[in-house]
């Protein structure tokens, strides 16, 4: 089974817009072009997800403001009805700076959307923030998976809202079972991860970390090394599509060197069994 736990879709009418605005950022961020790899909308997606032979891709939705959750979130649960067809799962969003957070999250627990996606640099807050702390500590509780932006952002690269030494200091106040920090733990700050973080009970996913398109990438040898050193029983299989290709990416992590058994992990049975996919 092959599950990406890390993908964006965009709504059908502000797809092509958003797409260019980040484009834009990516380029006046890194200085280099990272075109969108696919059609981003959510149709979009589930082609993609079909032609690259993935059994399940998992949306990752940002609420960027505190108006954006309940509605995004119902939407996601009627989407979600149709996953056997669609081979797209949504996640749940909330903002940090949503007051009525508990019951957003009673609401994305009990419509079963299994994890809440984070976005520190887009949502502005610290990831060690006391805002995030509560909420994750309440989301844990219920039982929710924690997706979190990790690393620098390729579009907003001057400050970093989610760093190892935040990831530590976190930890200290609460230790959610199912947190999962995306891009090898930070992107661009791999390192530091692989010092700090490495072998903490925490996941990590791949999103876009392969990619060739970034020549700010994580080279094969350094992730091998990683997933030793962090365990492959805690590393999710993500693409962050649109910005990557779904089967170039498949492609790109079979030739890492790791071996069958740690590719059949990361791969989906990791996320099978945190999430009962
Ligand atoms: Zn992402």
């Amino acid at each position: 089974m092959i599950i990406d736990i890390h993908t964006h879709t965009f709504p059908y009418k502000i797809a092509a817009r958003a797409i260019e605005h980040m484009e834009e950022d990516i380029v006046r961020g890194q200085g280099f072009e990272v075109k969108c790899a696919r059609i981003p909308t959510f149709q979009g997606l589930s082609d993609s997800t079909k032609s690259a032979g993935i059994d399940l891709s998992v949306v990752c939705p940002v609420a960027t403001n505190v108006t954006q959750p309940e509605k995004i979130n119902e939407l996601s649960v009627k989407a979600n009805e149709k996953m056997d067809e669609t081979k797209v799962f949504n996640f749940g969003a909330i903002h940090p700076d949503c007051e009525n957070y508990k019951e957003i999250i009673d609401d994305i627990a009990s419509m079963e959307l299994k994890a809440i996606k984070l976005h520190p640099d887009y949502q502005h807050v610290f990831f060690d923030d006391e805002r995030y702390i509560r909420l994750i500590d309440y989301a844990a509780n219920k039982g929710l998976g924690i997706i979190v932006h990790a690393g620098e952002d390729v579009g907003l690269p001057d400050t970093i809202h989610c760093t190892p030494d935040m990831v530590l200091n976190l930890w200290k106040h609460i230790q959610p079972e199912k947190l999962i920090l995306a891009h090898m733990g930070g992107w661009r700050l791999w390192d530091e991860v692989e010092e700090k973080l490495a072998g903490l009970p925490f996941y990590m996913d791949t999103a876009v970390v392969l990619n060739r398109r970034f020549p700010v990438r994580l080279g094969n040898e350094q992730f091998v090394r990683m997933v030793r050193k962090h365990g492959a029983d805690k590393i999710l299989f993500g693409t962050d599509s649109p910005w990557y290709d779904q089967k170039q990416a498949l492609e790109d992590f079979d030739n890492t060197g790791l071996n069958d058994d740690e590719k059949k992990l990361i791969l989906g049975e990791n996320a099978k069994r945190l999430f009962g996919f």
